[in-house]
C-alpha cells in the first residue's frame, strides 16, 4: 500500500553536519563549472555548437554550465521522438507510471545538497530557500504518483440499470513543458512529472537562466529507469525555438509558468491551428502577480511587519507570490513603516554560497535591467525608506529597497517588478485596503492581517486572488495544503499541487456497456 502524502521536511541547518554536506556539496558543483550539458533526446546525447552559457549571478565570471541550445531542428526531432513515445508510455499503467515518480523523489533526497548547491550558484538561492525548492519537487513527485493512482481508481459515477460504466483519465500526448527559473527544480519538476504521471511524453525547454538544474532532473529521471523518450531534455531560446514548438501540430499541450507577457503570446500562437493539427491545444498558463499583504488597524504589528519583510525580500523578490505592495491603515501606518524599515536595514546581501547571506544576487542582467529602473521609477513616485542601491560590477546585487507614500496606481504599485522592491501604500480604512488591493491586472497571493474576524470574512469574499493568506506571510505555498495558481491575468486559474491538476493533463474518456435486462 502507497503510505499517504506528508510534506517533505526540509534540511536543519542549524546542524553543523548538515552545513559540512552543504559546504562540500557546493565545493563539488564549483569543480564542475564550465561542464558541457547536452540535449537530451530519446537514447541520443547531442551537443550542439551554439550553448547558453549559464552563469553563476553572484559572480559573472564564473560559468556554472555550457548548455547545448537546440534550434528548431532538434526540437522538431524533439516533439517527433515524444509523438512516438506517446504510443507506448500511454498504455503503461497509471500506477507503474507513478512508480517512477515515487522512485525520482527517493533519488532526488540522496542527491538533495547537490541540487541545493546548482541552485545555490546557478539562479543564486540562500540555502534555505534552495533547499525548500528542492523539497517541494519532491512533494510533486510524491503527490502527482498518489494523484494518478486516485484518478485511475476513482470515477464517480451514478449506477445505472443494465448498463457497466466506466469514466478514464486518459493521457493527451506531446506535452510541451516551459518553466521559469525561480523554481527550477520545484516547478520545473512539477510540470514535467504530471504531465509524465499522466501518460502524456514531455518535450522539456528549461528557462535559459535555470538550464542546469533542469540536465540534472532529467540525469535523475534516466536514473530511475524512466524509458528513453518521455522526457526530452531540450534547452533552447524562446524565440528561435519555443515558438516553433509551440506552434508545431504535434504538440498536444502546452505547461507554462512564467510571465504574463510570454504566456498570453504562448496562448495566441497554441490557438492558430496548423497544417496537419487535429486538435485544439491545451495551455495551462501560470503567469505574474502584484502580490499584497493588508495590515489592518487591529493586527498584531510585529507579526505583520515581520510577514511583509519574508514575503518581500525572501529569494530577492523574486517569487511569484512575493508581497510588492504592503496596504496599510492609516491609523497603523507610521508605526508599520518604521518596523518594516528596521528589520529590512538588518538583512545582510552577498553570495549566497555563504550561508550567512540572506539576499543573493537577481537571477540575470535583464532581471537586474528591470529592477535597477523601477527603482529609479519609485524615487519618483514616493519617499525612499532604505536602499535603492544596485552594482553589478561582480553579481547582479540590488539592495532590498522599501518605498513609502506610494500612491494607488503609480507605476511601481501596478507592474510586476520582480525583485526586492516594496511599495507601501496608506489605505483610509479596511475597505479602501481591499479596494486598492483588487485594483491589479493579477490575482496571485494576498494576505490579510487582522485580530477581527469580520475583516478577514470581508477579505475572504472580497480580494480576488488565486491564494489568500490571514495572519501569516503571502509566500511559501506547500504542495496539498496550498493548492497554488492565481486568476485574472495570473493565469489559467489552475492549482499546481492540487486535486484537480493532473486533470489538466488528461482527458476523460466515458465507455459504457450494455448488460443485458
Ligand atoms: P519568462 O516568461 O521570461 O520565461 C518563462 C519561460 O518561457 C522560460 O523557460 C523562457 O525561456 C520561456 N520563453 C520565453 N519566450 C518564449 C517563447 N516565445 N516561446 C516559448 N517559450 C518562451 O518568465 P521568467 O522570467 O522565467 O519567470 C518569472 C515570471 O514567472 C514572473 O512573471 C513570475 O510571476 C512568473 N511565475 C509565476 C508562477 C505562478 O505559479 N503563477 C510561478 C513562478 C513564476
Amino acid at each position: 500500500m502507497i503510505r499517504p502524502f506528508t510534506n517533505e521536511p526540509l534540511i536543519d541547518f542549524s546542524d553543523p553536519e548538515n552545513v559540512k554536506k552543504q559546504e562540500a556539496a557546493i565545493a563539488a558543483v564549483e569543480k564542475d563549472f564550465g561542464r558541457e550539458y547536452p540535449l537530451r533526446i530519446g537514447a541520443a546525447r547531442i551537443t550542439t555548437d551554439k550553448k547558453i552559457v549559464s552563469l553563476n549571478p553572484a559572480n559573472t565570471n564564473e560559468i556554472v554550465g555550457n548548455v547545448s541550445r537546440a534550434g528548431r531542428a532538434e526540437a522538431e526531432t524533439a516533439i517527433e521522438t515524444a509523438a512516438e513515445k506517446f504510443e507506448e508510455w500511454r498504455r503503461v499503467r497509471p500506477e507503474i507510471r507513478a512508480r517512477y515518480l515515487f522512485r525520482a523523489a527517493e533519488r532526488m533526497r540522496q542527491r538533495r545538497f547537490e541540487l541545493n548547491a546548482v541552485m545555490i550558484l546557478e539562479v543564486g538561492k540562500n540555502w534555505i530557500e534552495a533547499d525548500a525548492d528542492t523539497a517541494e519537487a519532491i512533494d510533486f513527485l510524491e503527490f502527482y504518483g498518489r494523484e494518478m493512482v486516485r484518478l485511475s481508481t476513482h470515477a464517480p459515477l451514478t449506477p445505472y440499470p443494465s448498463e457497466e460504466n466506466h469514466l478514464y483519465c486518459i493521457p493527451l500526448g506531446v506535452a510541451l513543458v516551459i518553466p521559469p527559473w525561480n523554481f527550477p527544480n520545484a516547478i520545473m519538476c512539477g510540470m514535467s512529472s504530471a504531465a509524465i504521471v499522466a501518460g502524456n511524453t514531455v518535450v522539456l525547454k528549461p528557462s535559459s537562466d535555470a538550464p542546469v538544474i533542469a540536465s540534472r532532473f532529467a540525469e535523475i529521471m534516466e536514473e530511475v529507469g524512466l524509458p528513453e523518450g518521455v522526457l526530452n531534455y531540450c534547452p533552447g531560446s524562446g524565440a528561435e525555438m519555443g515558438d516553433f514548438a509551440v506552434q508545431h501540430p504535434k504538440t498536444r499541450l502546452i505547461a507554462f509558468t512564467g510571465s504574463m507577457e510570454v504566456g498570453l503570446r504562448i496562448n495566441e500562437l497554441a490557438a492558430q491551428t496548423s497544417p496537419g493539427q487535429i486538435w485544439i491545444k491545451r495551455v495551462i498558463a501560470e503567469m505574474g502577480g502584484k502580490d499584497f499583504i493588508i495590515v489592518a488597524d487591529d493586527a498584531d504589528l510585529d507579526a505583520a511587519a515581520e510577514g511583509i519583510v519574508a514575503s518581500a525580500y525572501g529569494y530577492q523578490g523574486q517569487k511569484c507570490s512575493a508581497c510588492s505592495r504592503a496596504i496599510i491603515d492609516e491609523k497603523v501606518y507610521d508605526e508599520i513603516v518604521e518596523k518594516v524599515v528596521e528589520q529590512v536595514k538588518k538583512i545582510k546581501v552577498g553570495p549566497t554560497k555563504d550561508h550567512s547571506n540572506y539576499m543573493g544576487p537577481v537571477v540575470s542582467k535583464q532581471a537586474f535591467g528591470t529592477i535597477s529602473e523601477h527603482i529609479e521609477i519609485g524615487k519618483g513616485e514616493g519617499r525612499l525608506m532604505c536602499g535603492g542601491g544596485y552594482d553589478d560590477s561582480v553579481g547582479y546585487f540590488i539592495e532590498p529597497t522599501v518605498f513609502a507614500d506610494i500612491e494607488p496606481g503609480a507605476r511601481i504599485e501596478q507592474e510586476e517588478i520582480f525583485g526586492p522592491v516594496l511599495a507601501i501604500i496608506k489605505a483610509r480604512d479596511f475597505d479602501h485596503a481591499i479596494e486598492i488591493s483588487n485594483d491589479t491586472i493579477y490575482g496571485l497571493t494576498g494576505a490579510v492581517y487582522s485580530r477581527d474576524q469580520m475583516k478577514l470574512e470581508k477579505a475572504r469574499w472580497e480580494a480576488h486572488v488565486g491564494n489568500l493568506y490571514f495572519n501569516r506571510k503571502c509566500t511559501a505555498a506547500l504542495v496539498g495544503v496550498h493548492p497554488f495558481g492565481g486568476f485574472n491575468m495570473s493565469g489559467t486559474d489552475s492549482k499546481a499541487g492540487g486535486s484537480d491538476y493532473l486533470l489538466l493533463f488528461t482527458q476523460a474518456k466515458s465507455v459504457s456497456q450494455f448488460m443485458g435486462k
